[in-house]
């Protein structure tokens, strides 16, 4: 056995095979050999019988997951399976190359996504993934080797040397186990994805990580960031014991879900969750949030080949608030730059991205793309209870710029008699320093404040959160003084008679949720499942005790 060990930066506890390779058109293995006439028919049959299994195995993980969107998904690729071009391909090539099925079918996968990738539409060019994928899916099922089907592994643990936000949301919906990496940070986007979605990751392992160890059993222990390959009988006997005995703290604390927020001193604070991709609805539905504090727009954005149109964003913003009711869902504008982005965007390139055109900045730049997801949310806001609000934000005179383009979006709306709620709330992330400083300035021009402790951190000390060096440089006297940002700004907003949020990960913290909540934040928001935990905190406090502690920030 040996023990890895990085940083923890998602908890959880996950058993797999570790997995180098993360590209999804990896050529599968199996024989090519050719065949007497009288096997044709034998052929035939096996692929019909493995298709039959593709299409059972792709309609069980569309059942895994609620969301329209990635439903469709893998509806998509039943259809394709189906498709009577590629059925009758493959049928040809088995009978006129006098090949074993397997051959004819990735024959036939190299046709086609040649076929898809010569065409014009840019949706229909990223079919050509998609034939792959359904492809060796089959040639898996002709070996009877469902589980080394990598694309759509259940159990494997993706090894890299750091990952990127898109290639986590794809490879999620494919159901991986646990994410290490041989670097990364705690604070990259990445690492939040992947705590909202409670799925472990370990980062900063540094070179221990070899691919040598490409198909070795493991367990990642993403509670104290070690990862144990080829673990002994002892080990998995221990580390499975701890996993019940995590589970069963978890479920005591989901008897927390219907009990009220409210300190001992009767404080009532608004505990609701984050929310980065769509597979977390039902989570955040059964956590007990009071409502969605950030969605993170942006990868809505990532992950495919073109922007989004208004139509599609406005389905998925409707069914986010419809699932939600009357509980409020702040959705912010589109954060792209800095680690998140997709090609398609053609980001300028820029020496240091993060302190660039990234967050609104982009934004403003190009207000076709900003406008179209303004009037897809406006559109949106009479289904149900909406806000939005508006990140990296360092001027009032952006707010006002802002307010310019909501107000050319809302006179187009009302011309056109579509209908949408003009008294929509509009908030800012105070995520930079200057933003914080002169928070008394901002407050005026908005309804609330939503404080992304991530970004306030990075800017604050002056290291890349994408960085290994945030892991060494964050401790308690550089929170110090993101706190006292904090407090300047939780007094500018009580000032003006304006909500301040936090839904940055410092949110779920549990040494500094009681000075929050003391401080007079009137809602966190955390990842969906560390709203308990959290709760658990604010219950079991009494601001009084922490009193003198703020004061003293
Ligand atoms: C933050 O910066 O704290 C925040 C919530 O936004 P993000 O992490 O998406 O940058
Ligand atoms: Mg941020």
């Amino acid at each position: 056995m040996i023990i890895l060990e990085g940083t923890s930066a998602s908890e959880g506890l996950a058993f797999g095979t570790l997995c180098f390779d993360t590209r999804e058109d990896e050529t599968p293995m199996f024989d090519i050999y050719l065949i007497d006439n009288t096997d044709i028919p034998k052929e035939v049959e096996r692929f019909e019988e493995a298709t039959k299994s593709a299409v059972g195995y792709f309609r069980k993980l569309a059942e895994n997951f609620e969301s329209v969107a990635h439903n469709a998904i893998f509806e998509a690729h039943m259809f394709m399976i189906k498709d009577r071009d590629y059925q009758d391909s493959v049928v040809s090539i088995i009978s006129r190359k006098k090949v074993n099925a397997e051959t004819a079918v990735w024959d036939t996968a190299k046709i086609f996504e040649k076929k898809f990738e010569q065409m014009s539409d840019p949706y229909l060019r990223s079919r050509s993934q998609d034939v792959l994928d359904i492809s060796i899916c089959i040639i898996n099922f002709l070996q009877n080797k469902t589980k080394a089907h990598k694309v759509v592994g259940q159990e494997l643990v993706l090894c890299a040397e750091d990952f990127i936000p898109s290639q986590i949301s794809q490879i999620k919906q494919r159901g991986v186990r646990a994410f290490i990496s041989k670097y990364g940070s705690y604070y990259s986007h990445s690492a939040i994805l992947l705590r909202t979605m409670n799925v472990p990751m370990i980062v900063n392992i540094g070179d221990d990580l070899h691919p040598y160890m490409h198909g070795k059993d493991a367990i990642v222990d993403g509670y104290e960031g070690k990862v144990y390959v080829e673990p002994d009988e002892s080990t998995i006997q221990e580390l499975s014991q701890r996993n019940e005995n995590y589970k069963k703290l978890n479920a005591d604390l989901l008897k927390l879900v219907h009990v009220p927020c409210i300190t001992e001193d009767e404080k009532r604070i608004r505990l609701c969750a984050n929310m980065n991709t769509f597979n977390e609805l039902k989570s955040i539905s059964k956590a007990g949030a009071d409502g969605i504090g950030l969605l993170r727009s942006e990868f809505i954005y990532l992950d495919r080949d073109s922007y989004p149109s208004e139509d599609e964003q406005l389905e998925i913003y409707k069914e986010v608030l419809e699932t939600m009711g009357d509980k409020e869902v702040v959705i912010r504008t589109l954060d792209i730059g800095s680690d998140k982005t997709a090609s398609y965007m053609n980001l300028e390139q820029e020496e240091n991205p993060a302190l660039g055109r990234r967050g609104i900045r982009f934004c403003l730049k190009n207000p076709e793309i900003f406008r179209t997801q303004l009037r897809a949310l406006y559109r949106a806001s009479v289904y149900g209870n909406l806000s939005i609000m508006f990140p990296m934000i360092t001027s009032a005179k952006e707010i006002r710029e802002i307010k310019k383009h909501i107000g050319l979006v809302c006179q187009d709306l009302a011309d056109k008699n579509i209908d949408f709620n003009e008294n929509m709330k509009l908030g800012i992330m105070i995520e930079t320093p200057i933003a914080a400083i002169m928070s008394d300035k901002l407050a005026p021009e908005v309804d609330f404040f939503s404080i992304g402790t991530n970004d306030l951190s990075q800017y604050t000390i002056a290291v890349d959160r994408q960085s290994p060096v945030m892991n060494d440089i964050c401790n308690a006297s550089t929170q110090h003084a993101v706190m006292r940002l904090i407090k300047n700004v939780t007094e500018s907003a009580y000032k003006n008679n304006i909500p301040v949020k936090i839904c940055g990960d410092m949110a779920f913290n549990e040494e500094l949720v009681p000075l929050f909540v003391t401080m007079g934040v009137n809602e966190l928001s955390v990842p969906p499942a560390k709203v308990c935990k959290t709760k658990k905190i604010i219950i079991g406090m009494n601001t009084k005790n922490f009193k003198d502690h703020v004061r003293f920030l």
